[in-house]
């Protein structure tokens, strides 16, 4: 089949149409077994295409074909700076197709068109730049050793490595995660979300443009519960790389264990705290705070979804927080002044929407917001909680939607406690002027990343990742390229 999609909008004009098959091999197929899904507007829930899935059979298909390209025409077939010109012929592709691709993804996901453009595609091309570079630097070490031999270590691709990815930034998931791989020299078998196919499809004819060999980049659209599973459980692939939830990260060690104890690295979700000390810049405070966990309309796993306000800011803090937050124009994508669209499904509406009401019965206070905005679509209200207790619902869980709980403290030692009080370690967001509180802080708190006077905004070349249930591994940065090796040690006795 075809997709096709005419935008006529006020940021994007022009058509978009692709293949929606099976990515293998350097050709879009059938599945094995004849299947589709829809594909679904979020703006007003209409059906807007079809796109083929594929099952167990399919991924066999793809993971043989990808450990033959890997044999054959990738791995060490193929130097560092060949593979570097490769990623970067791909990342220029995406520069000249970007704003095609920022549409797709504003349409598929429901984010502002203007964010998909300069946060997602350009973060994408960034990422791809990124690893490129690295495609011919990363060497291994030598050493020496006291029994007078000389030894020296190689990082060699893994082979077959699957990627699964979630909905709310898939373009930029898909970028982390190819990236690295491919610099590094693997093949890749790499599962979209169900709930946004789009973008991933209309990558597939840039990877053939970019010359990457057949094979090299395989893509199937499933469910998770079938081609996700399939991954997981795969004799033939060495490697999972997953971003998605903490529920379905567990699944996929289970099936890794029970299979062939292939390596799993995990980005998993969060609920991370943003802490506001009495000292800190109102202004920029109330700005980082609410990009914290507004940005994406609060689907971002690094979201700074527990605000901690210290009692000597808290009423100015809570005044002008609650102005910024109602200002948020939420509409239509498309439109240049939107800054909020829709959540991305109706199951993921329905999800944020009981959070909401758990909120409610557990006694917290609703302090704007709390309910749909507009008539169609799957648009949530900015939602500002207050009166919260540690044990409810909506403190302990990742609601990811457009919903804070604030809570405010007293004392240093109260927030840290309060903050590392979560299964979750994914990010932290720390506002100060005093340089000495802040990295006391920042180093007391339980989380792959903390941000001073800034938060929800990852650097490529910083790594990623989560302590505690966010997570096993780190991507981004010179870090990633470790999910993707193997270390060699090659021993010489002198
Ligand atoms: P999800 O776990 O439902 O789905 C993620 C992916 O896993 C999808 O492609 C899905 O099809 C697949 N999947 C589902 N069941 C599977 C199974 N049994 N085996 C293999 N694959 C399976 O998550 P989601 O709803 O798409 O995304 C939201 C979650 O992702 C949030 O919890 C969020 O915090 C997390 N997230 C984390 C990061 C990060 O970097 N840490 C980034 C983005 C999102």
């Amino acid at each position: 089949g075809t997709f096709s999609y005419k935008f006529d909008t006020p940021t994007f004009k022009g058509t978009s149409t692709f293949p929606t098959g099976l990515f293998i091999n350097g050709k879009f197929v059938d599945p094995v077994e004849d299947a589709t899904i829809d594909v679904i507007n979020p703006t007003n829930a209409k059906v807007i295409g079809k796109v083929a899935i594929g099952s167990s059979r399919d991924v066999d298909i793809a993971v043989k074909v990808a450990q033959d390209a890997f044999d054959k025409s990738w791995g060490l077939n193929v130097a560092g700076s060949e593979r570097g010109k490769l990623l970067w012929k791909l990342a220029d592709l995406m520069e000249q197709n970007a704003d095609e691709l920022a549409a797709l993804e504003a349409l598929d996901v429901g984010k502002a068109y203007s964010v998909a453009r300069n946060f997602d595609i350009n973060g994408c091309i960034a990422t791809l730049r990124y690893y490129a570079g690295w495609s011919d630097k990363d060497h291994g070490q030598t050493i020496e050793t006291d029994e007078n031999k000389l030894a020296y270590t190689r990082h060699e691709p893994i082979g077959v490595v699957g990627q699964i990815i979630p909905w709310n930034l898939p373009l930029v998931m898909m970028c982390w995660k190819i990236g690295p791989a491919l610099a590094t020299g693997n093949t890749i078998v790499l599962k979209p979300s169900e709930v946004t196919p789009l973008s991933a499809l209309r990558m597939c004819s840039l990877v053939n443009e970019a010359g990457y060999p057949a094979g090299v980049v395989n893509i199937i659209n499933g469910l998770g519960s079938t081609v996700g599973q399939a991954m997981s459980e795969h004799m033939g692939i060495e490697k999972i790389a997953f971003t998605g939830s903490t529920v379905t990260g567990r699944k996929i060690m289970e099936a890794a264990a029970r299979t062939n104890l292939k390596n799993v690295t995990l980005e998993l979700g969060g609920k991370s705290p943003n802490i506001i000390f009495d000292d800190a810049e109102i202004e920029q405070a109330v700005k980082w705070a609410a990009h914290g966990i507004y940005f994406n309309h609060g689907q971002a796993c690094a979201a700074g979804s527990r605000i901690f306000v210290q009692a000597g800011i808290y009423d100015e803090f809570m005044k002008r927080f609650t102005a910024h937050s109602q200002a948020l124009t939420l509409g239509d994508p498309f439109e240049p002044t939107t800054y909020q669209g829709p959540q991305v499904s109706q199951t993921q509406f329905d999800r944020i929407m009981n959070y909401i009401d758990s909120g409610k019965k557990d006694g917290a206070k609703v302090h704007i917001g709390g309910g749909r905005h507009g008539s169609e679509g799957y648009f949530i209200q900015p939602t500002i909680f207050t009166n919260c207790r540690p044990e409810m619902k909506i403190v302990k869980e990742e609601i990811f939607g457009p919903v804070a709980v604030v809570i405010k403290f007293t004392d240093e030692e109260d927030v840290v406690r309060q903050a590392n009080d979560t299964a979750y370690g994914l990010a932290s967001a720390i506002f100060t002027q005093n340089i000495n509180l802040a990295l006391r802080v920042a180093h007391k708190i339980q989380a792959g990343t903390v941000w001073i006077n800034c938060t929800n905004f990852p650097e490529v070349n910083v790594p990623f990742g989560g302590y505690k249930q966010s997570g096993i591994g780190r991507e981004l940065g010179e870090y990633a390229l470790r999910n993707y090796t193997a270390v060699k040690a090659v021993h010489v006795n002198l």
